[in-house]
């Protein structure tokens, strides 16, 4: 157990009495006292607060405090908190049950909003978390290709299904676990892992095995070893290389996906994947995931097709009712370049600060996502974004948590920014920022 900790890693008071007493209580019957292990601050230090409601840009938990939420719940939130169309719909959706078992036209609408949005997917097929979609995409790659190989990158986060779990990066890059007990060695032989924008890596694999590769998936944006963009020529050389040796590119959309525009990094970057994975965004904070692409593909799935894949709860009307309502408003025109401008605001000021403190900070965005490495040299792949200090950049998360700050509680996490930031919450948390950043310099 890790209890308390907390007073060490913060020069200013803050009261977390009622969470500690819950997070105490918590481990003795959820491991760790989480059910996703980045949530139990061990990144960091010190005990998370427990969250008792959430309300457009802020969080609040069972001490009174309020926060800034830069985290969003990892990202589906872009609306913010409860977001009163969703709320309503969902209210009066309840209503009509919460689960069948059976088609709805909810399904049709929420795949038809996806497809006018993403055009490579012409059809799609809902799943219950973005890890499911990604298995699922694996498997549907590599029953069209008849081939087993995959290849990923180090430091992109694709979901904890067997055979990802190889040099993964968020919680696994903070923990410092190469790989998971529990994963077969046979598995994970069908995975050849590259640096993230070395193309040279990746026409090695190719080289090595022309014949057996069944996809590549890739985070078009990574967005779990904190954000790392593409680099210009990264997304193109792979459509390329894909294509001369007959393997589908697989875009894992699932934080991109209607973040970084309407129609994800794919529209963004004008590439074009064969299957997309999508998640997050896309349930409007409740549980889903989905993948998609060309129809002949897609029609490999059963019942059309021969693999197979199910869900009990799959295409829940709850969940596409949220799905719908986010994309609805999404949809709407400005709403992006409304976000873009937040997220450049915030980035300016960042910036602005970095250079007067003379601090070593290499910042990062795409978009509405954001991170302060607490490296001078640029970060390019997982290996120069583990040279960041993740000691200092721990001191750092507590001095914005202690004044109302809810920032990710790792060095390898994106910042989320939402619809709900208020100039107002930009403008404090560039003040909290500023003393933060001087505290760490005194
Ligand atoms: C969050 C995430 C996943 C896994 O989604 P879950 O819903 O947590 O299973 C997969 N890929 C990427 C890129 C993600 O960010």
């Amino acid at each position: 157990m890790f209890l308390g900790g907390c007073e060490l890693y913060s020069d200013v008071p803050m009261n977390l009495e009622h969470s500690q007493k819950l997070f105490y209580e918590a481990q003795h019957y959820l491991p760790g006292g989480v059910d996703s292990p980045v949530r139990a601050f061990k990144a960091v230090s010190g005990t998370p607060p427990f969250i008792v409601k959430g309300k457009g840009s802020k969080i609040y938990d069972e001490d009174g405090n309020e926060f800034i939420d830069y985290v969003c719940s990892w990202g589906p939130l872009i609306l913010g908190h409860s977001y009163p169309p969703i709320v309503s719909a969902l209210k009066q959706a309840v209503e009509r049950g919460t689960s069948y078992g059976a088609p709805t036209e909810l399904e049709t609408t929420l795949a038809k909003m996806i497809s006018t949005a993403v055009p490579s997917i012409e059809m799609i097929r809902f799943v219950n978390s973005g890890t499911e979609a990604v298995m699922t995409a694996l498997r549907l790659a590599r029953g069209f290709t008849h081939r087993d190989k995959i290849v990923k990158f180090a430091g992109c986060y694709h979901g904890h299904a067997d055979g990802l779990l190889t040099k993964g990066g968020s919680g696994l890059a903070t923990l410092g676990i190469p790989d998971s007990p529990g994963v077969p060695l046979s598995y994970a032989q069908n995975t050849l892992t590259a640096p993230y924008n070395d193309m040279k890596s990746v026409e090695n694999i190719f080289e090595r095995y022309p014949k057996e590769i069944a996809g590549v998936i890739v985070e078009p944006v990574a967005a779990n070893m904190g954000v790392v963009p593409p680099q210009p020529d990264f997304l193109p050389s792979l459509r390329r290389l894909t294509n001369e040796f007959g393997a589908l590119l697989i875009f894992d959309e699932v934080i991109t996906g209607f973040r970084v525009s309407y129609g994800g990094a794919q529209a963004l970057y004008g590439i074009t994947p064969d299957i997309t994975c999508l998640g997050k965004i896309i349930g409007g904070g409740l549980p889903i995931g989905a993948y998609g692409g060309r129809q002949e593909i897609m029609e490999m799935m059963a019942p059309v097709g021969p693999v197979y894949q199910a869900g009990t709860l799959s295409g829940n009307p709850l969940v596409m009712t949220a799905g719908i309502e986010t994309l609805n408003l999404l949809s709407k025109p400005g709403v992006y370049s409304q976000l873009e401008a937040k997220s450049s605001s915030l980035e300016e000021s960042i910036s602005a600060i970095v250079a007067e403190a003379g601090i070593d900070l290499y910042v990062t965005r795409i978009a509405s996502l954001l991170t302060m490495f607490f490296t001078s040299s640029p970060v390019v792949d997982f290996k120069s974004a583990k040279q960041s200090d993740t000691t200092l950049f721990g001191r750092f998360f507590h001095h914005l948590l202690a004044e109302g700050i809810y920032w990710p509680p790792s060095q390898f996490e994106a910042a989320f920014i939402s619809l709900a930031h208020s100039h107002d919450d930009l403008q404090a948390t560039t003040m909290v920022i500023k003393k933060a950043l001087r505290s760490l310099q005194g």
